[in-house]
């Protein structure tokens, strides 16, 4: 039971450990408090998935174009810790660049090429565009979300 209490900084009343406010004064807790042991301890079975996640953000770039990268983004968030190991977030942050940067990069070509031109047959160009416009704006979105998100 004693586990599930912490105690306020400012008047030190007992609260709950998931309380926002103290009960008590009303303080805020900023942070959920931590005690010693609670340190998150390195996931060795785990290794492998960062480590693959990285292999295939270089692969994606090599040999794999796109497949390389969405594995990489997959099995970088599927390790135990993604934003504390630097393997996984090298392959989280390759992959999504990789595939968010050229696409953003293709869809203004499209748009571009398909606004010159305004025939019917390239038409489908600036509605590609477009879609793919959103498709890595919602990526980019995503990323930059799960970027600023703080470590668990
Ligand atoms: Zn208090």
């Amino acid at each position: 039971m004693s586990k599930n209490v912490k105690y306020c900084e400012s008047c030190g009343a007992k609260n709950k450990t998931n309380a926002k406010f103290c009960d008590d004064c009303g303080k805020p807790f900023d942070k959920p408090e931590k005690t010693a042991g609670d340190k998150p301890s390195r996931v060795s079975e785990g290794v492998g998935l960062e480590v693959v996640s990285l292999v295939s953000s270089i692969l994606g770039f090599t040999c794999f174009p796109v497949i390389g990268l969405i594995v990489a983004i997959i099995t970088g968030l599927m390790s135990p810790n993604p934003k504390e190991n630097k393997y996984a977030k090298a392959g989280i942050t390759i992959g999504s660049l990789g595939l968010i940067v050229p696409t953003i990069i293709l869809s203004f070509l499209g748009i571009i090429f398909g606004a010159l031109e305004g025939t019917d047959d390239l038409i489908w160009m600036l509605v590609m565009g477009i879609i793919f416009l959103i498709l890595s704006g919602v990526g980019l979105f995503f990323f930059i979300k799960w970027m600023r998100k703080p470590t668990a």
